[in-house]
């Protein structure tokens, strides 16, 4: 599987601002932010896409929420609520082939995010 960036900021070789870190995971804050708040939540084995999510990777996926809820929890804005997103490919946004949860936090969030009307 290719490289991506993010493998380069588990290895330390490239420089994030780590705000969690453990065995299987890492969150640090989104370089370009959507939100007060913006971290991103990233496994620390590599999973491409939701697409190569499966039963025995799963366990990562559902670490990621936990320490999603945990962050909330550490740095106040759990009771006030927050987003967690992640985008597969290219209609779903996605740029970097390593999933990762967006954690966006510190105002009230629009939604739905795809506000032109839809041709049925
Ligand atoms: P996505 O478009 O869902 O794949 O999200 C990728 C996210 O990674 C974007 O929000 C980028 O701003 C963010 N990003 C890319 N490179 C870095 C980096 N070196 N450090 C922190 N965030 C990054």
């Amino acid at each position: 599987m290719a490289e991506t960036i993010f493998d380069k900021i588990i290895n330390k070789e490239i420089p994030a601002d780590i705000v969690y870190e453990d065995d299987m995971a890492l969150a640090f804050k989104d370089i370009n932010p959507q939100a007060p708040t913006h971290l991103l939540i990233i496994p620390k084995t590599q999973i491409a896409t939701i697409n190569d999510v499966s039963t025995d990777n799963a366990h990562l996926v559902g670490h990621l929420y936990v320490v999603a809820a945990k962050i909330a929890k550490e740095q106040g804005f759990a009771d006030d609520g927050y987003r967690v997103v992640m985008n597969c490919n290219e209609h779903g946004g996605q740029t970097v082939y390593h999933i990762h949860l967006h954690l966006l936090a510190g105002k009230p969030l629009g939604w739905p995010p795809y506000t032109e009307t839809l041709k049925v």
